[in-house]
């Protein structure tokens, strides 16, 4: 049996978008849902799939397409191609994921020779027939055909200027049938054929047309960034439906809704439309649309129409809807819907007040956020105190703010882009082909175009900043400059744009670090009474720990207090410690560095108080804190230099008998002094070279140092009880976790154990007070994943090191690995992730989820987490979820993300595979 390939939208499954594609889905619904939707129907991903793997249509799809045709002139008692009544068709692509602008549209499909002459007939209406045959030629031309929009444009724009004519809408019929024929004669010079009149062999090359661009560059480029796998979308439909006209006079319009505001969330009538005007006219931001609003006035009685189609958008998906509609001569019908992409505080926003409306469950207020998306509320905002003046204004098409350096065009944006620089993309308007330009730059200008155009939507969704229609700036290409009053921005020049308000400033203005809504509070609340995983934050010092607090986490799950040691006061000791060549000297330091540990551990463990931070021993190579070989060889052959000279100027003051006296500054440099100097660093140079290791990373490391070096850990550890007593005493509940890293083997864990437990016999005696603390291990080497019911029995906790274990895993240095080959092999599709960044949850996981079945068959109550980068991945987290971890731990701006990512996965977990 050959697969079915075409349903009308009176039949295909509202539920099926992999097969229908979302806004073939969403036809379907809508007209079985009784919306006034133009009777159309879908061709299915499978018939594209089938399409690209062949190159030829598949079997028994013709043919049903033409009966559907057939089904279409029935039901509007209209035929395709001749009069009197002709039937014009749409042809829309449409994915399971939602691709704004990604793919291609056709409109007036099925006007010739023959059809065009009716419909002049048959309307009356010349003008509005050769203005939608000329569309048609275009659109046909560039879809279909492969016509640069150029090639048409400047006709179009020849014979306006011709005319002396601003406006489309003021070009006559005359000037359009004149602009049709000239655009019927570049299809001919283009494609050295005639623009083809059987308007079947149109719909078979639209509709082709249509299957090959889910192959093109703009489609392939934004899933590869949108992370869109085939399991998510495969193929792309192919929606045919019946035209209806919004350019047939002053009693039609089209525009574009939102049910609420994008921008803000607020509940309210948001969108543009256009009087007589068709679908792309809005979108391209040809003609800068009126807010729906307005419509009100000029139309009440379908603007009462418009309100209720909204409501009942909203209600039927329970979902904020970004839906199109077209008026026909006083009909409204709706042309697509879908969920609307929004930014991350209006997300925030509706879903409080969506669950507060009863429109939809808590746990669906959650599930709608992509936990991602929280990031954009981690933005900067333009510091109101700025006294900076904007030079010009626009819509505010997208919030947040950015500084960068203009660039004209989207290639030369992803150019400079990618080299680092900030860029911001300014345009006239932005079209889909520039969407790479997008990527790479940090916020976007047009001078045209409402809030609904390219620009906005595109921006909106990836959370940039967008200011559109700025009218006052003239963008001139050709010079590569934009003009705004009596200012003159050159490429390059830096301009900042504040997303929120429509405003553009000249220079870097300075920004603001974004602040915690009440809702998101409230939606995060939500999530920590649903997740069952806790999230902790990577944090090393008491400002760092305070900041992860403000983001809600639960306690510190990684202090790396190698990380303690890098202040300027401390840095010194730890050199003095890593040069002592006896116990003793070391010891010394050691001593130095013990009370600047200790109050570290006191301020720690007092913003934590009552959760747990986990102290993390010293974990990296001793060269770290040391200057490089090739730095020391620097400053000793400076040195030596140097010495050379005091020495010249002693011998020339010997030899001069009324020397003047030198400056008390001058007279000190001896080449003692120098000499000293030297020694100093040759003594340091050679313990750079003693320490020198192949391949550091797996060398004289974590518990491998505590052991070679035992009063290093010991000191760590009486710093971490002492601290723990001390806030005892102050009536704090301190809770801290020793934890030892790179473990291999028990063997390891009871050494450093014994004088954990050596000290807290010592201490407790001293202080009387009972100390309460967990002891704890890393895990991070292959060998600790298979070992780790041994592991279990020396620890009270696990933690995932997963930085170290994706390394080991993978056997790629991590320090190098994404730097050289990873954005090869992610462009290409070997790995689909970075997975320094992702968890490979094939691999890394899989030993993972054995340490964790192993371990607590050893001890049951054994605490797992994870603090690898990982741990602030929402995907990742899931998997950590699935596993049975007890908490993840971030870096403190990921903990928001993490917090709603942890109750997804608890509300996602059947779905789980
Ligand atoms: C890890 O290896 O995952 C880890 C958290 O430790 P570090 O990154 O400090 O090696
Ligand atoms: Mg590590």
């Amino acid at each position: 049996m050959t697969n079915r390939y075409v349903f009308s939208f009176a039949e295909g499954d509202g539920h099926d978008k992999k097969l229908l594609g979302g806004k073939g889905a969403n036809l379907c619904e809508m007209t079985q849902i009784g919306l006034n939707v133009p009777p159309g129907f879908v061709i299915t991903t499978e018939a594209c799939l089938a399409y690209l793997d062949r190159d030829e249509l598949p079997d028994g799809l013709w043919d049903a397409v033409t009966e559907e045709i057939g089904r279409l002139e029935q039901a509007n008692g209209k035929t395709f191609g001749s009069g009197p009544d002709p039937l014009l068709v749409s042809v829309r692509s449409g994915s399971a994921m939602s691709m704004p602008g990604m793919m291609d549209t056709i409109l007036n499909l099925g006007l010739n020779e023959a059809s065009l002459a009716s419909l002049i007939e048959q309307t009356g209406d010349a003008r509005f027939a050769y203005d939608a045959y000329r569309r048609f030629i275009q659109l046909f031309g560039k879809v279909a055909l492969g016509i640069a929009d150029e090639k048409f444009d400047e006709h179009f724009q020849a014979i306006k200027e011709q005319a002396g004519v601003a406006a489309d809408v003021h070009l006559t019929a005359d000037h359009l049938k004149e602009i049709s024929g000239k655009f019927l004669e570049v299809v001919q010079a283009e494609t050295g054929r005639d623009f083809p009149q059987d308007v079947y062999l149109q719909l078979r090359l639209a509709v082709e047309a249509v299957f090959r661009s889910w192959m093109g560059k703009r489609a392939v480029d934004y899933r590869r960034e949108f992370h869109i796998t085939s399991d998510m979308a495969n193929g792309t439909a192919v929606n045919i439906c019946t035209m209806v006209f919004g350019n047939k006079g002053d009693d039609c319009a089209t525009g574009v809704g939102f049910t609420r505001n994008p921008g803000t969330g607020d509940k309210e009538m948001f969108g543009e439309y256009l009087t007589n005007a068709q679908g792309e006219d809005v979108v391209a931001g040809i003609r800068t649309p009126k807010p729906l609003q307005e419509m009100e006035r000029e139309m009440p009685g379908l603007y009462r129409q418009l309100v209720e189609l909204r409501n009942k958008l909203e209600s039927h998906y329970e979902e904020v809807q970004d839906y199109e509609f077209t008026i026909e001569n006083g009909t409204l019908f709706c042309l697509q819907t879908r969920n609307g992409k929004m930014n991350a505080a209006a997300m925030v926003k509706t879903s409080v007040d969506m669950y507060a409306e009863g429109l939809i469950t808590r746990d669906k207020a959650m599930l709608r956020i992509d936990p991602e998306l929280l990031e954009q509320l981690l933005h900067p905002r333009l510091d109101p105190d700025t006294d900076a003046r904007p030079v010009a204004t626009g819509l505010p098409a997208s919030p947040g703010a950015a500084s960068g350096r203009c660039v004209f065009d989207a290639d030369l944006a992803e150019k400079i882009g990618h080299d680092g620089e900030h860029v911001i993309l300014v345009r006239e308007e932005t079209r889909p082909e520039d969407i790479h330009g997008f990527f790479a730059s940090e916020g976007i200008l047009t001078s045209r175009g409402g809030k609904t155009s390219h620009a906005a939507v595109v921006a909106r969704g990836m959370g940039k900043p967008c200011v559109a229609g700025a009218e006052g700036i003239v963008v001139d290409i050709a010079l590569r400059r934009a003009i705004v009053g009596e200012h003159i921005i050159h490429e390059g020049d830096v301009i900042t744009l504040d997303g929120a308000t429509g405003e553009v400033y000249l220079g870097a203005i300075p920004t603001l670090p974004p602040h915690f809504s009440d809702n998101l509070k409230k939606l995060l609340g939500w999530a920590d009474e649903t997740a069952d995983i806790k999230v902790m934050a990577n944090a090393d010092t008491p400002e760092a720990a305070s900041r992860a607090r403000d983001y809600g986490a639960m306690g510190i799950g990684l202090c790396r207090t190698e990380r303690m040691f890098n202040a300027n006061d401390r840095l010194p000791i730890v050199i003095d410690m890593i040069l002592a060549n006896t116990q003793e000297d070391r010891q010394e330091a050691l001593d130095l560095l013990l009370p600047i540990q200790r109050a570290d551990f006191i301020k720690l463990f007092t913003v934590m108080s009552p959760d747990p931070v986990t102290v993390r021993l010293l974990d990296p190579p001793m060269h770290e804190f040391l200057p490089t070989q090739h730095d020391l060889l620097d400053q000793i052959k400076t040195l030596r230099i140097y010495r050379d000279v005091v020495r010249g100027r002693q011998t020339a003051l010997a030899s001069i008998s009324d020397a003047p006296a030198l400056p008390d500054a001058f007279a000190e440099l001896s080449e003692e002094h120098v000499n000293d100097a030297l020694l100093k660093k040759e003594r340091m140079l050679k313990k750079v070279l003693e320490l020198q290791e192949t391949n550091p990373m797996l060398g004289h490391r974590g518990v491998r140092l505590g052991i070679t070096y035992p009063e290093i850990y010991a000191m760590q550890i009486r710093a971490i009880l002492e601290a723990a007593a001390e806030c005892a005493r102050n009536g704090i509940d301190a809770q801290p976790e020793i934890m030892v890293p790179q473990v291999i083997t028990s063997q390891e864990l009871g050494h450093v154990r014994q004088t954990v437990d050596m000290l807290t016999a010592e201490l407790e005696q001293e202080s009387g007070v009972e100390l309460h603390f967990k002891f704890g291990t890393m895990i991070e080497t292959v060998r600790a994943c298979t070992r780790a019911a041994r592991l279990a029995g020396s620890a009270d906790f696990f933690s995932f090191g997963t930085n170290d274990l994706t390394q080991a895993v993978f056997s790629f240095s991590r320090e190098d690995a994404e730097n050289k080959f990873l954005p090869m092999y992610n462009d290409s599709g070997i790995l689909q992730d970075n997975p320094f960044e992702v968890l490979d949850v094939f691999g890394v996981g899989r030993l993972m989820q054995m340490a964790v079945t192993e371990g607590r068959e050893q001890r049951q109550d054994l605490k797992i987490g994870i603090c690898g980068e990982q741990g602030g991945h929402p995907r990742s987290i899931r998997f950590c979820h699935h596993i049975g971890l007890n908490y993840v731990s971030c870096s403190g701006p990921r903990v928001p993300i993490a917090r709603l990512a942890a109750a997804n996965a608890k509300l996602l977990e059947k779905e789980f595979h």
